[in-house]
């Protein structure tokens, strides 16, 4: 029997055009091997997380499902990442044509040096938490909480706008 396990994905861009970097890639997780998007969140802008000295980050959430194991998917978004030109620098949280973390897969716990999952910025991000909360309200994560518990918990200095765009 296959399995088709519910993947929820970040997307985040601050370079060259952010918000068709966004686009582009929701259009491109639709093209992964035995992988459908299933829906999207709104775009939504939000202040960089490290170095300020970086242009503000357009986020988004995809809910997919996939027949890939982790790492073969997290090959793909990687890939896709590349194909957008990210260009991988020491600098930790430094700008970014498009970067996709991988936030949960299924209820699949999983701690190497390549994947963890879930996502350890996933209960703390608010950029991660409002779209999530819009994609999947009444989800009920790994540690017991939905999206809107956590959202309450963010810092309200965590600036984060929706941006009404049509696509
Ligand atoms: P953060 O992970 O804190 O959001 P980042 O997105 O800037 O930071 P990257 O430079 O994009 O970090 O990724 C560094 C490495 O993280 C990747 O090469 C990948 O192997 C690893 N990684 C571990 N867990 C995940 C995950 N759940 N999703 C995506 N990458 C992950
Ligand atoms: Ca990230
Ligand atoms: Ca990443």
């Amino acid at each position: 029997m296959t399995t088709h396990n519910s993947v929820y994905v970040g997307l985040g861009s601050n370079l060259d055009n952010p918000i068709d970097q966004v686009k582009q890639a929701l259009l491109a997780l639709n093209t992964i091997p035995t992988t459908v998007l299933l829906k999207h969140s709104a775009l939504y802008r939000s202040k960089p997380l490290g170095p300020k000295n970086q242009p503000d980050y357009i986020n988004a959430l995809a809910v997919l499902t996939t027949e890939l194991a982790p790492l073969t998917l997290l090959n793909e978004l990687q890939a896709i990442e590349n194909k957008q030109g990210r260009v991988r620098t020491a600098q930790r949280w430094g700008p970014r044509t498009l970067d996709l973390d991988m936030l949960l897969y299924g209820n699949k716990q999983l701690h190497t040096p390549q994947l963890t999952l879930p996502h350890p910025g996933l209960y703390d991000r608010a950029f991660v938490l409002y779209p999530l909360y819009e994609c999947a309200p009444d989800l009920v994560l790994p540690n017991g909480l939905k999206a809107y518990d956590l959202i309450q918990r963010c810092s309200v200095m965590e600036s984060v706008e929706l941006l009404i765009v049509v696509f």
